[in-house]
């Protein structure tokens, strides 16, 4: 079953953003279990946990995604900000844990001058130091470059899940398509997505991509900008989509959608997204 859905928000409790996501068409998604500009991770009750798992049920909208907060960075030199991220890792793990939730996904950061191997090796590491639960897979976010973000191309993932003590299983990949384009990937034509698709399997592999962030990308191939556009409205265009969330190797994927909410908002995107799909 083709699983389509965007990011909606937390405010109004839970179990409401379930309800959020079925008036926008979707039947799977993605929330922040804080803010996502602040350390703040949101206690999860039980009661709330049982409500938001018995509505995903009812209403059929899964598998959930957690996005962790943007200022996460395993990435850095720096010590202090490192422990906080880790311990901010651990309480957005935990929160996910809590509400019965897959997968949580999250940035690996910036090394701001330390040096693009030691800010992968950074990332590796630290990543021991958390505790991914039973139940949940926790997901590197390939980054569109910008500044000195690690993890633009999906070697450098691959490293960071071998550096690490955890391996895939524990760990997996999301791919933004956003990112992908603006780090240098260029799927518009079925030459430039044959060899996405190669560069996929000889790195991370298939198996271990378990989300996808559909956006459309304002900028450039390889501009290592990352502002998000509407699905087939920006530089990758229709072509490109037509061809990722067709494509055999991601399809099975669910899939979420992070495109501004102006005048178009979420259930234009869907819709458009759904359009593209063929042979459901
Ligand atoms: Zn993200
Ligand atoms: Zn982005």
């Amino acid at each position: 079953m083709f699983r389509i859905g965007a990011h909606v928000s937390i405010s109004d409790g839970f179990p409401a953003a379930v309800d959020h996501e079925v008036d926008l068409g979707g039947n799977c998604g993605q929330i922040f279990v804080g803010s996502p500009r602040g350390w703040a991770v949101s206690e999860v009750d039980e009661t709330e946990a049982e409500a938001f798992q018995e509505t995903t049920e009812e209403r059929d909208v899964r598998p959930w995604i957690v996005h962790g907060t943007y200022l996460v960075n395993l990435a850095t030199p720096k010590d202090d900000l490192a422990e906080k991220s880790v311990d901010c890792v651990q309480s957005e793990l935990d929160a996910t844990a809590a509400l019965g939730v897959p997968y949580y996904v999250f940035h690996p950061g910036a090394h701001t001058g330390a040096g693009e191997s030691t800010g992968i090796r950074n990332v590796g590491e630290r990543l021991s130091e958390v505790d991914v639960p039973d139940d949940v897979t926790l997901l590197l976010e390939n980054t569109a470059g910008k500044g000195t973000t690690v993890g633009k191309r999906l070697e450098d993932l691959d490293e960071m899940v071998e550096v690490s003590s955890h391996g895939y299983g524990d760990l997996g990949i999301c791919l933004d398509t956003c990112h992908l384009f603006a780090a240098g990937y260029d799927f518009r034509d079925d030459a430039g997505m044959a060899d996405l698709a190669d560069d996929i399997e000889a790195t991370v592999g298939y198996e271990n991509v378990h989300y996808l962030h559909l956006n459309d990308s304002k900028h450039p191939l390889g501009s290592e900008k990352d502002e998000h556009q509407h699905v087939g409205e920006g530089e990758i265009g229709e072509d490109g989509f037509r061809l990722f969330v067709n494509h055999d190797g991601l399809r099975e994927n669910p899939m979420v959608l992070e495109t501004p909410v102006d005048e178009k908002g979420y259930e234009w995107n869907i819709e458009t997204v759904k359009r593209l799909r063929t042979g459901d």
